[in-house]
């Protein structure tokens, strides 16, 4: 039994080991990725359901590793987070975005989701406010996608950086709305300009009853509230017939578009712009 428990303890240490060693190279392959442009802007399409025009972009940051491949943001973003490399790499992601969406027709807004981290870094509001001048792109077509994660405990701090970059003129967005555990009493402690519903919720509508009425519910706390309601995750039409009838606002996923290279959207703009 000693022996069996020694060996368990073995391949699990081995494991461990091999899981380590991987996340380690990553970390020291995502150190150099800035630097040798190996870092990529996808954008993807978010639609106005009333008029079933692009009315922004999010801006999805990609890496094509050099051996790899295409590594999901879900993969490196924690990595980015542990390291403090999110601060480097979100700085880039802002100017990268700003300066994009000044280039496209039209005033389609541009998405940009931002690290809890880089509200610690304190520079957070310097570095929007510059990408803004840098571009020359209209604060109000800026648009910060936060998570829950920025608001827990009603942090102060937090709150405050959130009203000085409102106080630029750019939009705050409260993303994957519904997945923490107080997503409506942040909706009191800040004047978020738009929610956007997890895709979780999306995913099993139309039938998934819960889904369904946990939808309505955010709907109608929208529009009293006046804030705009988003979807994301949309991938059928059965689905978009759904939000559309509980009076969402816009909707976004791959029914639409997938997320695609910045050199793309001009053309999407063309056939479904403003
Ligand atoms: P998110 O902000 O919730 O972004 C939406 C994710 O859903 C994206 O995954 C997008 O490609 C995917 N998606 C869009 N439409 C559909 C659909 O119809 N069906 C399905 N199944 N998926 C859809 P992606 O690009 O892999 O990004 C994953 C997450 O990584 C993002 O989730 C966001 O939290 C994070 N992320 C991406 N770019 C950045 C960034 O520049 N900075 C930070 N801090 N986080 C980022
Ligand atoms: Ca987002
Ligand atoms: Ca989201
Ligand atoms: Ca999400």
């Amino acid at each position: 039994a000693k022996a069996d428990g020694r060996g368990t303890f073995r391949r699990y240490a081995a494991g461990m080991d091999v899981h380590m060693q991987a996340r380690q190279e990553l970390k020291v392959a995502l150190r150099n990725a800035l630097a040798r442009n190996e870092l990529d802007l996808f954008f993807q399409p978010l639609v106005d359901l009333s008029s079933s025009r692009v009315s922004s972009c999010e801006a999805l940051v990609r890496w094509r590793h050099p051996d790899k491949g295409m590594v999901s943001p879900a993969d490196f973003i924690p990595v980015a987070e542990e390291t403090g490399l999110i601060i480097p790499i979100g700085e880039w992601v802002l100017r990268t975005a700003c300066e994009q969406a000044s280039g496209w027709e039209g005033d389609i807004g541009v998405a940009v989701n931002l690290s809890p981290l880089q509200f610690k870094d304190g520079d957070l509001v310097k570095i929007v406010s510059d990408a803004l001048e840098a571009s020359g792109l209209a604060p109000s077509r800026l648009q910060l996608e936060i998570t829950e994660s920025v608001m827990l405990d009603e942090n102060e701090a937090n709150l405050h950086i959130l009203q000085e970059l409102r106080h630029l003129g750019v939009k705050i967005a409260m993303d994957d709305f519904g997945t923490g555990y107080s997503s409506l009493g942040y909706l009191r402690s800040f004047p978020f300009d738009k929610i956007k519903v997890d895709r979780g919720f999306i995913s099993d509508l139309p039938e998934g009853k819960e889904s369904l009425a946990i939808v309505r519910a955010v709907a109608g706390i929208g529009r009293s509230l006046g804030i705009t309601t988003t979807v994301e995750g949309v991938e059928t039409q059965e689905q978009l017939d759904a939000v559309n009838a509980e009076g969402f606002d816009e909707a976004q996923g791959y029914l639409f578009s997938r997320p695609v290279p910045a050199a793309d959207i001009p053309d999407i703009l063309r056939r479904m712009g403003s």
